[in-house]
C-alpha cells in the first residue's frame, strides 16, 4: 500500500518500522474500591514505585556512560523527587481513606503537588511541575502497564513513525539507528523537516493514517520512505524492495558524483561568485559542513541548545558551543543567530503561554528584546566567542526599524558589560537580520542602512506573505515559496542590498536556498550567499558551477513576468539544462 504526504527530507530507505502511539491515560481519581482491595492497591503502588526507581536509574547509569551529564542531571532530579515521602506517603494514604485505587491516588497526588509548584513565584520552582508530571506519566504507565519506548536508543536501524514528531524529540532521537521517520503532522518547512534534512534523514510528514495502516501490518513488516517524493510504501513485496533499492542506488550514484566538487569555488561559468554556506544546528555539524566543502556557515540555529533540557545553558557553556563551531570553521564565516525560540519550537522552562497563533505570536526577538536574563547573555557569549574566527550575529523575526535599534543596542549594552569584566570580545562583529516578515522585506531599504547583512528566512516569509501556516498540512497545497509575489520580495530585498555596496550582502537561509528548482531563479535575482542544509549542498554548487550568471539572470527576468506559482515552476524546470535535471532529487 502507499500513502503520499510532503516530501519533507531527500532520500530513499527500507526497513521495519516503530510506530508510536498516542497514549491517553483514562482518569481514575473518581474511581472507588472496596476494603478487601487497599492492602492490594497500596502494594501495586510500592512495585510500581520500586520499577520507576529502576528504570530511571538505569537511564541515568546510560546518560552518564554516554557522556550525556545534563540528562543524567534531570534523571537524577527525577530520582531524588520519586524518593520524596511526602509524595509517596501521599499515595498510600489516598488508597487507605479516600479508597482510591493506585493509579487514582497516583493521579490525584501527582496533579495536587505539580498544581503546588506552578503556583510558586519561583521560576525555578514552577519548572518543576514539569518533572513531577513526568515521574507520574511514568507510575501510571508502569501501573497500566503501558510500555512507552525509549527513542534515545533504539533497538536497531529503523523507521520511525507518530503522528507527532516534535523537534525536541528529534534533538534527543538515538541517530545511528533512525533511517528515516514519517509522521501525520508538519510541512516541509516544519523544523521536524528541517532538522531532519540537517540531519540527513529521509523524512515524509502530513502523512495522513499512516500510523493506522502501518499498525495493520504484521510485526517485522519492510515500509520504505521516499523523502524526495513523499511517497510511503508500506507492506512491501520483494518486487517492489528490488526495484527500490536499484532506484536507491541509482541516487547514490549521483550524489556521488558530485564529491569532485567539495573543494571547487561556488563561481559560475562567467565568474560570478557566490558564498555558498550551510544551515546548522551544532558544534556537531562542523564535520559535515566541512565534508562538503560548505564556504561557512550561513544559519547557526542556537536555540538547539535551549532545547530538550531543563534550564537555559549558561554564558559558559554557551561560549564554548560557539567557540567549538567557529575554530572548527578555520576563519570562514560563521552566522550566528540569536535564539529563534517560539512557533513549533518549545523550551518548556521559559514558561510562554500557549497561544492561539503562536507564528504569530511572542517568538523570537519579541522574547529576547523583554529577557535580558536570556538575550545579553547568548550576546557575550557570541561577542567572545567571535575572537575565536570569524563571526557574525544575526537576529530572527525583525519586523521594523525599532527592533532592529532595539536588538543593536542590546549588542552595545553586552559589549560594555564585557568590558567592565575586563574580557576579550569582537567590538568589529558584524551585525545583521532575517528578513522572514513582509513588512522587514518591504522596508529592506530602510534596514539595510542599519544592518550589516540580510538572510532571507523563505520558509517563514512564504508562510507571513500567503497567510499560510507552515505546519499545517490542510493547507501545504497553498504553501508554495514559488508564488510570484515572494519572488518579488526577494528582488526588492536584494536590491538594496546589493546597492548598498562595501561588505552588505543579500543570503537566504530559509528551505528555499537549498532547492534545486529554485537555484536558477535566485542566482539571477543576484543573491550573494546561500545557505543550505550540508546533505545538499554539492548538488546547489554543481548547478551555480554549470550555468553562466547571464543566463540565470534571463530565467530571473523572464520569470518574474508569470502570473502563478505553477507558471514559474513549469518554466524553472524548463529553463533548468538537460544534464542538471539528474540532480533534482
Ligand atoms: C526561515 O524562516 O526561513 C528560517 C530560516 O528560520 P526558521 O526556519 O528557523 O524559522
Ligand atoms: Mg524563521
Amino acid at each position: 500500500m502507499q500513502l503520499k504526504g510532503v516530501n519533507a527530507a531527500p532520500g530513499l530507505v527500507m526497513g521495519p518500522c516503530l510506530v508510536l502511539e498516542e497514549i491517553h491515560h483514562p482518569d481514575f481519581t473518581h474511581h472507588s474500591i472496596a476494603d478487601d482491595l487497599l492492602e492490594e492497591e497500596k502494594n501495586k503502588v510500592r512495585i510500581a514505585l520500586d520499577l520507576a526507581e529502576k528504570q530511571l536509574t538505569a537511564i541515568r547509569d546510560r546518560a552518564s556512560a554516554a557522556g550525556l551529564e545534563e540528562q543524567a542531571a534531570v534523571m537524577d532530579a527525577h530520582l531524588m523527587m520519586l524518593g520524596d515521602p511526602i509524595l509517596t506517603e501521599g499515595f498510600l494514604t489516598s488508597v487507605e481513606s479516600e479508597h482510591l485505587p493506585a493509579v487514582g491516588a497516583v493521579q490525584k497526588g501527582i496533579s495536587a503537588q505539580a498544581d503546588i509548584f506552578e503556583s510558586l513565584e519561583d521560576a525555578y520552582f514552577r519548572e518543576r511541575a514539569q518533572d513531577i508530571r513526568d515521574i507520574g506519566r511514568r507510575l501510571v504507565n508502569l501501573l497500566l502497564g503501558i510500555e512507552e519506548p525509549d527513542i534515545s536508543s533504539l533497538p536497531e536501524a529503523l523507521i520511525l513513525i507518530a503522528r507527532d514528531i516534535t523537534p525536541s524529540m528529534m534533538a534527543s532521537v538515538d541517530t545511528k539507528n533512525l533511517l528515516g521517520i514519517v509522521a501525520e503532522i508538519g510541512g516541509k518547512t516544519s523544523h521536524t523537516a528541517i532538522l531532519a534534512n540537517n540531519m540527513g534523514i529521509p523524512a515524509v510528514l502530513g502523512c495522513h493514517d499512516v500510523v493506522s495502516v502501518a499498525k495493520s501490518q504484521p510485526s517485522g513488516a519492510r515500509i520504505a520512505v521516499d523523502g524526495s517524493s513523499g511517497l510511503v510504501h508500506i507492506g512491501l513485496t520483494d518486487e517492489m524492495a528490488d526495484s527500490l533499492r536499484a532506484e536507491a542506488e541509482r541516487r547514490a550514484a549521483v550524489k556521488a558524483s558530485l564529491a569532485v566538487l567539495k573543494d571547487q569555488p561556488t563561481v559560475t561559468k562567467d565568474g560570478v561568485h557566490v558564498q555558498l554556506a550551510a544551515n546548522v544546528m551544532g558544534p556537531g555539524d562542523v564535520e559535515k559542513v566541512l565534508a562538503v566543502g560548505g564556504e561557512g556557515v550561513g544559519l547557526y540555529r542556537t536555540e538547539f541548545l535551549f532545547m530538550d533540557r531543563d534550564k537555559a545553558p549558561d554564558e559558559e557553556e554557551q561560549y564554548l558551543s560557539y567557540r567549538t563551531m567557529i575554530e572548527g570553521l578555520g576563519g570562514k564565516p560563521v552566522i550566528i543567530r540569536t535564539m529563534d525560540i517560539g512557533g513549533d519550537k518549545s523550551v518548556d522552562y521559559l514558561n510562554i503561554a500557549k497561544e492561539e497563533n503562536p507564528f504569530l505570536g511572542y517568538r523570537a526577538l519579541r522574547i529576547c528584546l523583554e529577557r535580558d536574563d536570556l538575550f545579553l547573555t547568548q550576546l557575550r557569549a557570541i561577542l567572545r566567542a567571535a575572537v575565536h574566527g570569524q563571526a557574525l550575529v544575526m537576529f530572527p523575526m525583525v519586523s521594523s526599524l525599532d527592533e532592529l535599534r532595539a536588538a543593536k543596542a542590546k549588542v552595545e549594552q553586552a559589549k560594555e558589560q564585557l568590558k567592565l569584566r575586563g574580557e576579550t570580545y569582537a567590538d568589529d562583529i558584524k551585525v545583521g537580520i532575517m528578513i522572514e516578515i513582509p513588512s522587514a522585506a518591504v522596508i529592506a531599504d530602510v534596514l539595510i542602512q542599519e544592518a550589516d547583512f540580510f538572510s532571507i528566512g523563505s520558509n517563514d516569509l512564504t508562510q507571513y506573505t500567503l497567510a499560510v501556516d507552515r505546519m499545517n498540512e490542510k493547507i501545504s497545497y497553498l504553501y508554495n515559496s514559488f508564488h510570484p509575489a515572494m519572488l518579488r520580495l526577494i528582488k526588492s530585498v536584494i536590491e538594496p542590498a546589493r546597492a548598498a555596496g562595501g561588505d552588505k550582502f543579500a543570503g537566504m537561509c530559509g528551505e528555499m536556498a537549498g532547492d534545486p528548482r529554485a537555484t536558477l531563479v535566485l542566482l539571477g535575482l543576484g543573491l550573494q550567499e546561500f545557505s543550505v542544509g550540508p546533505s545538499g549542498l554539492l548538488r546547489i554548487r554543481k548547478i551555480i558551477t554549470s550555468v553562466d550568471f547571464s543566463y540565470a539572470k534571463s530565467v530571473a527576468d523572464k520569470a518574474l513576468t508569470l502570473g502563478t506559482a505553477a507558471e514559474i515552476e513549469a518554466y524553472l524546470a524548463e529553463a533548468l539544462p538537460e544534464e542538471l535535471k539528474a540532480f533534482m532529487v
